[in-house]
């Protein structure tokens, strides 16, 4: 696999301060923030700050830093969002996942029960 990162997607431009966010959380290696589309009433975005397109690119290239960094911000996104009741983690990955922004980012999905976990 080729992973060739665009650095004009929406994310990097967040990442860039080009573009406003609701940031719920942010540490070295990861920034977490609102969903501007939200499907829950917790929707939280999680994303690294390196150029990876995807779950699979992440895991691959991703140094050791950069992916505890990445998970310590999801354990504070449901530590801050109270997802005591339980949550839906979501990473769609390319064309057959359909994968809207081409660089990596969690969906943490909570607040109402998320029904069954494929629609389609
Ligand atoms: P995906 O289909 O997994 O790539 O999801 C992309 C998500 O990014 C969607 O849920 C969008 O609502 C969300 N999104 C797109 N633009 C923004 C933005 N500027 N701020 C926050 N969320 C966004």
């Amino acid at each position: 696999m080729v992973y060739a990162y665009d650095d004009q997607n929406i994310f990097a431009k967040i990442l860039r301060g080009e573009i406003p966010n609701q940031t719920v959380f942010e540490n070295e290696h990861a920034l977490a923030f609102r969903d501007i589309n939200a499907q829950a009433p917790v929707h939280v975005l999680v994303i690294p700050k390196g150029p990876y397109m995807s779950l699979d690119h992440f895991a691959r290239d991703g140094s050791a830093d950069e992916q505890v960094g990445f998970m310590k911000a999801v354990a504070e996104v449901c530590r801050l969002e109270a997802v005591d009741a339980g949550f839906r983690a979501v990473a769609n990955a390319r064309e057959d996942g359909v994968q809207e922004v081409p660089h990596y980012h969690l969906h943490i999905l909570a607040g109402r029960n998320l029904g069954p976990m494929l629609m389609g």
